[in-house]
This record gives structure tokens, sequence and C-alpha cells, in this order.
């Protein structure tokens, strides 16, 4: 069986697709994969073994036979938790075919395959009868099938149909159930991920104001989930607006409806402020009591309990459709919509003379639907690109280098996708601008919002957006002007390691002959800069486990390694790491540069050299970063923001990931006076856009 990979070619800046053979898929998905993760998850794993002994034992008392369905049996650890714990029979239900394949061996390495069957099917597929997958129904149903959204991972059809098909009335259930808590609260900088703010401009005439389009005011944004690492969001970046109020429950051992609903609480403000944010997290209880529970509570909840660091399990930022105003003390309604994946939130004021928190009287403003786009500025840009849009810092080290090369005659081309530069490039005075945007990004068409921003901005005859592919431009589409002044900042879409958006580079060689002799070129070059750092968890998610809650569950830790060693999972992987804090144990590098004033040239670009370990602390991995170099003592990193104390604590870009590439083994540095030195070797390889690296401890 042959599999098609999309990829983007950092050359030609466009979607390919690739055959691979059938291998590819999987080993991508395990390399790749939570699994590594879910099983560091030591709080996860100690709770869901108490609250399957506990299980196991009210079955046993009431004198019946203990026989477990466990949903995504993943590595089988759940199912040879229910056996230790005295299980007559576990059916252990996996639908990927690989990890079924591992279940089978982990299980009969530790001995347990007389007790677990493990069957590798959907389990809406699993059958029950003489004939079938299990004998009969199952007393006890155990799954780990959440995701941060709780439900995003499909647990409650799931749920549904192994209630209707697959368990006993009555049964058990671990985890018991699930509480989804939210939190009102006003941030301006998660805000920034959702709107775009107006961006000021100081013109030699005086101020300029780029504002959004009216459309963005009300529009609800994308469906998609924003989950990330709340606990690395510093107190100072949001206020509390309400209390942490339960916003929903599901209980697992009675049947569950997946069908679309919603969920209704009053909110009182604790303050008075403007509701922008609703923040979300689960907790599970393990036993009917709620005595064995795990929370993915942040650290502000319950400050004086150990967090443990998880990655496939986070917490949700949902935005609101618009900011409102609120009052500390008055009356709202907040209201969680779900369908069966994905949950959306709005807010109300209660009506005069309202008290409760009657679903009924206010059915009628309840919107069902799930969140569309209507100003079409979403499906553009994604959240970290609005907050980085939105970053006035660095809009103005774009204004500044550009006033240093624009000039009163200058014919400005931007490439870069989605980018307010051309805006820029106007206000500060350049006669002509035009800007080279995809005509199309996936299957949507960002013309209409162009028109949109610049009829907001009595911009409509000022820019001219060129919708080809660089190698396609003629001097028809610039007036049969030269261009003096190219401008990116780099940015593309399809970028998916910081190098990709060199792109930019090819598509500055390819219009070259429509490049005046004189050109200006902005950015005028870039580096890339690379750092050996200790995570302090990150690790975790490519480090082998070995021993699981006293199972053995190396065949896994084996199985990641070859799905890692597969053709390029050898590569560098993207990660937000202001999400993921580390520190440096090296001075930042900078390993290559290149040149946007000269074309890509034909030969490869590397280099070899050593790097001196200065902390003592594990090398886990090298963070690469590119920083663009927009005019004289003007950069802009994407990476490294700075190392912000003595204990080499590193600070990023909150906008941008960077690229990890994780060693195969881990070295302490010791002894300082004599420095460990990790040797490398990078190379850019022009004709494909891609950056391999080899490194040696
Ligand atoms: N139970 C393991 C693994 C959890 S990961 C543990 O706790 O460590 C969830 C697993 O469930 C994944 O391997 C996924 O492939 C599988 N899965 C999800 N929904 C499923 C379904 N309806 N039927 C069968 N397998 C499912």
């Amino acid at each position: 069986m042959k599999t098609f990979c999309g990829r983007a070619n950092p050359t030609t800046g466009s979607m390919e697709w690739l055959e691979e053979g059938e291998d590819y898929d999987y080993h991508q998905e395990i390399a790749r994969s939570r699994y590594a993760d879910m099983l560091h998850d030591k709080d996860r794993n100690v709770k869901y073994y108490q609250g399957i002994r506990a299980a196991v034992s009210r079955v046993k008392e009431r004198g019946e036979k203990a026989i477990v369905l466990d949903i995504g049996t993943g590595t089988g650890l759940l199912s040879m938790m229910a056996a230790s714990a005295g299980a007559d029979f576990c059916y252990a239900i996996e639908v990927f075919k690989p990890m079924a394949n591992a279940a089978v061996k982990i299980v009969e390495k530790n001995g347990f395959s007389d007790k677990i069957k493990v069957i590798n099917k959907h389990s809406t597929e699993v059958t029950v009868g003489p004939e079938g997958d299990m004998q009969c129904r199952a007393n006890i149903l155990v799954t780990e099938l959440f995701d941060t959204e709780l439900i995003g991972e499909g647990a409650l059809p799931t749920y549904e149909h192994a209630h209707k098909y697959l368990v006993q009335e009555g049964c058990e259930a671990v985890p018991h159930r699930a509480t989804v808590y939210v939190q009102l609260v006003e941030s301006k900088r998660m805000w920034s991920w959702k709107k775009l703010f107006p961006v000021h401009v100081e013109a030699e005439d005086g101020e300029k104001i780029l504002v959004p389009p009216s459309e963005m005011e009300n529009c609800p944004g994308v469906p998609s989930v924003c989950d990330i690492q709340l606990n690395q969001m510093p107190s100072s970046d949001f206020t509390t607006l309400s209390d942490v109020v339960t916003m929903f429950s599901v209980d697992f051992s009675k049947p569950v409806q997946s069908a679309s609903t919603y969920y209704r609480v009053q909110l009182e403000p604790v303050k008075s402020g403007k509701a922008q944010i609703v923040l979300s997290w689960w907790d599970i209880d393990m036993d009917p009591s709620g005595m064995i529970n795990c929370t993915m509570a942040p650290y502000w909840v319950k400050p004086t309990s150990a967090l443990q660091w998880r990655d496939h399990w986070m917490q949700c930022v949902y935005f609101l459709p618009h900011e409102e105003p609120v009052l500390q003390g008055e009356k709202l309604y907040l209201t969680a919509c779900r369908d069966e994946y994905s949950v959306w939130y709005n807010l109300q004021k209660a009506r005069e003379g309202e008290n409760k928190a009657d679903g009924e009287e206010h059915k009628a403003d309840v919107r069902v639907e799930s969140p569309v786009c209507r100003c079409r500025a979403h499906l553009l840009w994604n959240r970290p690109r609005f907050g980085e849009l939105n970053d006035q810092n660095r809009t103005r080290q774009y204004v500044e280098s550009l006033r240093k090369v624009l000039k009163t005659d200058s014919v400005c081309l931007c490439i870069s996708d989605g980018t307010l530069l051309p805006v820029l490039a106007h206000y500060l005075g350049a006669k002509q601008v035009q800007c080279m945007q995809p005509s199309r990004i996936g299957l949507y068409h960002p013309h209409e919002l162009w028109q949109a921003l610049f009829k907001a901005n009595h911009l409509e005859d000022k820019i001219k957006i060129i919708e080809a592919r660089p190698e396609l431009l003629k001097p028809s589409h610039l007036e049969d002007k030269k261009i003096s002044v190219l401008v990116g900042e780099p940015f593309f879409t399809t970028s998916l390691l910081p190098w990709h958006n060199l792109y930019f580079w090819y598509a500055r060689t390819a219009v070259s002959t429509h490049l005046a002799s004189s050109v200006t070129v902005l950015p005028q070059s870039a580096s890339l800069h690379m750092m050996i750092v200790e995570f302090q968890d990150l690790w975790r998610i490519r480090s082998p486990c070995g021993i699981c809650e006293g199972f053995d569950v190396q065949t896994m830790d084996d199985m990641i390694k070859d799905s890692l060693n597969f053709r390029e999972s050898k590569e560098a992987e993207p990660h937000p790491l202001w999400e993921y804090p580390c520190k440096s144990l090296s001075d930042p590098q900078e390993v290559l540069t290149f040149d946007f004033t000269k074309r890509v040239p034909q030969h490869c670009l590397s280099t070899e050299g050593s790097v001196n370990l200065l902390r003592k602390g594990k090398s886990h991995g090298a963070v690469l970063w590119m920083e663009y170099h927009l005019a004289a003592d003007i950069s802009v990193s994407t990476g490294l923001m700075q190392i912000s104390n003595e204990k080499g604590n590193c600070e990023w870009n909150p906008h941008c990931k960077q690229a990890v590439y994780f060693f195969s083994s881990v070295i302490e540095s010791e002894i300082l006076s004599d420095p460990t030195a990790v040797t490398y070797a990078i190379n850019f390889d022009t004709k494909t856009g891609e950056i391999a690296m080899d490194f040696k401890l």
C-alpha cells in the first residue's frame, strides 16, 4: 500500500504530494506520538491504577466476575493494571494496527496473555456473543480517550456506542466521571491571538493608523481548539474576572449522549473588566466518590499541590465572539456549546429580573452551530500569526528599517504571506507598492480579506496585490518599472521549520530580472543560530520509559526508537519553546548565513564546528532558529530573545516555533574547568531547501 504525504517544498513555497511507502505513515505516527509522554505521566498512571483496583474490588465484592473492556489500549497498560488487580478477563481494543501488535507483544512479555485479548478494531466494530470478539458484555469499562479538550478524540461517540452494545447496565467505569471547568479572563496577550489590533505607524506627515475591517469585530473565529501549556502564561499576562466554575460533567458509568447540546452557568464577575477569553481545563475522578482525582488545573488554582508536567493534556483557551465589558457582581450567563468533538463558548448578560441559570428562556440566543469565520482573517492568519502581527515592538522594528531604505520614488515589492508590510511601506511614503500573495491558501482565497482591509483604510488604489507566483512575474505587473526595494518579513504559511521561510530567498532569486541594479533587499540577510539546551520537561516526549508502574513497556520504547531512526524523523522538529522551559548549556552560536542581496547559490552551504558546554546540566538537544537582519543595527529573532539569568533560563519569541533536534543520548556536563565540546555538521541543501544536521557528543 502506498500513501501520499503532503509536504511544502521550501524552494517553491507550494505543497507537493509525495508518494511514500506504507511504513512511512505509521513511523511518523509513532515517532511523533504522545505514547512516550503518557507513559511518563506518573500522576495519570498511578491514579488509573488506583481507580482500576478499586473498580475490580467493587465488582468482586458483589460476587461477580470482573470482565474488563479497555477501549484504546495502546501499549496494553490499563488492561495489565486490571489483570494485576485481579480482573478475570480483559478485552483490549486498539484500532491502530502497529499499536495493537505492540500491545500483543507487551502483554505477552509481562505474562498476561491468558488474561488479556487484544482486538485490533475500532470499538464500534467489536462484536459480542459466542462467535464474537467478546464472549459477553463487560462490567468494567476502562478508557483513556481524552485530549486537551476532553472530547476531541471522539470519547463521546465511543462511550455512547460502548454503553449500547459492549458493557452491562450499571457497569463500573474508570474514569468514573470527567468535569470541565472554566474561568473568565481578560488578557491582552491572548486576545491578540484572535483580533487584529489597530497598527500605529509614525510617518513623516503624522501618525497613520491601520484599522481592522468591521467584519472582524464580531467574527467568532475558527472552531479548532487552542490548546497551550497554560502554566507557562505568567499571571501578569491576564486578569481573572470570575472564580473557577464547573461547566459540565460526564458520568462514564451511565449511557452517554454524543449529540450536540449546550450547558449554561450563571456567573458573577469578581472584578470589572473586559471579558474576552474563557480558560478551560478538566479533571477526571477515577472512582465514584471522587477521592482519586487527576486534574489539569493550572498553577494558580491550587498553588500548594505539585503540578504534573504533561504534553498530551494541556489547557484550552476559548475566544468569546466579541469582547464584553462586565461589572463586578453583575449577573452573566456563560454557555458552553458542544458537538460530538468540540466545544465553544458564548457570554450573555442576564436580563432585568432574571436570577436562575434557567436554560429554557434563553434557548433562542444559543448558537448551537459551531463558529465559522466570517471575516476571513482567521483563515489567513492562525493564532500565533495574529499575535505576531499585533506585536507592536516587532512592527516598530520593521517601520524603522523601512524608513531607512524607502525613498519617495521607491518601487516596492513585498513577498510574504498575509503580511502588513505593504501598508507600512505605503504609509512611509513609497511611491508604488505591490505585494505578491498566494491566490489560494488551501481551499481559501485571501483576496476578499485584502479588499476589506484596504477598503476600511482607504487603500484600495494604493496597494496592488499580485496573485502570481514569483517565477511568473511580468513587467506589466510592475507597470514596467524595476523594483527598487524588495521586502519580506519573511513569513510563509507553508513553513514548518524556521529555515523554510528562506523561501523568500528563492522568490528573490526568481524575480531577479525585475530588480533595479541598485535594489535594496530587506531583510538583507538571515542567519541560522544554534544552542545546546537542557529542557525542564520536554525531553520526556522522546525519552524511553522502560518500566511503567511495574510493567515492562520496553517494546514500546524500541518501537519509538525505530520510528525515529526511520528516514527523516531524525530531523529537527518544530516546537513553540515559550511553552517549554529550558536552560542554555552553551552560548548561542551563529552557524550559517544567507545573503539575500545575492541569488541562491547552486552549491550547498555547510558548516562544521564545535560548541562548548558552559553550564552543568543534561544536554537534551540543540535548538535552532533564524534571525533576520533588516537593516544596519536592526535584527529580529524568531528564536532566542534573551538568556534571562545566570542559571541560563531562556526567553523565546512567543509567536514562533523553533527547531529542536533531540540527541539520541543525553550527556551530563559536569566539570566546567574542562568543558565538554559538542561537534556539529550542518548542511543547507540549496536544491531542496532542507537542513540536515549531525551532532557528536
Ligand atoms: N490506554 C493507553 C493508550 C491511550 S491512547 C494508555 O492509557 O496508556 C488512546 C489509544 O486509543 C490510541 O492508541 C488510539 O489509537 C486508540 N483509540 C481511540 N479511539 C478508539 C476506539 N474507538 N477504538 C479503538 N481504539 C481507539
